[in-house]
């Protein structure tokens, strides 16, 4: 009989460290890494090719079917398609991740990635990152970790990712971007950002990744053995 795939969800605010975090776990794990923040860059890389405003809510909502989002896994990268082209590397800017976070507002935005997460999680082990993940997307997730750190250490940690890759950025607007965003995201009405009851609080302000990884293995194992599988 076919098992029940194991899944995890990350969720917290813009640079807590998410993506690198979930990216380690999943390799240690073998399991695979979503990161649905991608999807929310690609439908905004789509909206800002065809200068709609972020605040045109009715126009985003009858245009969003022609925003074709799919997840392709190159060497275990995970790789996104806007309407069949890669898009991957050109949704990581500053601009790509404020419209993201302006049109992830919209209902029919959300609606419009729900059923492609869930057939992730549905057709293999995963590791979730996002906002939603644990509360809306998959709110049976086996281990669902709620992955924070203080405005200031993530402003940090996205100014050095930032300039390792040459791109000139100025720390005082990041933290600034990183509050409006977090702002944003937690007081939306559709599925705001919020750790979920059944969530793992994990602050990664004092944390290695290391020490961050290992508590998420450590979850992954104790539910294993709660519901009776073979340790991972
Ligand atoms: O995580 P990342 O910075 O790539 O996400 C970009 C934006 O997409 C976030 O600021 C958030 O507004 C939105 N998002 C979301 N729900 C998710 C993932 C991302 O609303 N599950």
């Amino acid at each position: 009989m076919k098992h029940k795939t194991f899944n995890i969800a990350i969720d917290g605010p813009a640079g807590a460290g998410k993506s690198t975090i979930a990216k380690l776990a999943a390799a240690k794990l073998s399991f695979v890494y979503v990161d649905t923040g991608a999807m929310y860059r690609a439908i905004a890389l789509y909206f800002l090719r065809s200068g709609v405003k972020p605040e045109a809510e009715e126009e985003i909502s009858r245009r969003i079917d022609g925003a074709g989002i799919t997840i392709r896994y190159e060497d275990g990268t995970q790789k996104v398609l806007l309407n069949g082209e890669d898009v991957s590397g050109q949704i990581r800017t500053e601009e790509v991740g404020n419209m993201a976070s302006a049109v992830s507002v919209y209902p029919a935005v959300r609606a419009h990635l729900l059923k492609l997460q869930r057939s992730l999680a549905a057709s293999a082990d995963v590791i979730m990152d996002g906002r939603d993940i644990g509360t809306c997307i998959l709110p049976d997730a086996d281990v669902k970790i709620f992955l924070t750190a203080s405005p200031a250490v993530r402003a940090m940690r996205r100014y050095r990712e930032l300039t390792e890759k040459g791109i000139v950025c100025n720390l005082q607007e990041i933290e600034q971007d990183i509050i409006e965003r977090d702002a944003r995201d937690m007081n939306r009405e559709t599925a705001p950002l919020k750790q979920a009851e059944d969530a793992l609080l994990l602050d990664s302000s004092g944390m290695t990744v290391s020490q961050v990884v290992d508590a998420i293995l450590k979850a992954a194992r104790d539910r294993r053995a709660e519901t009776g599988e073979d340790a991972g």
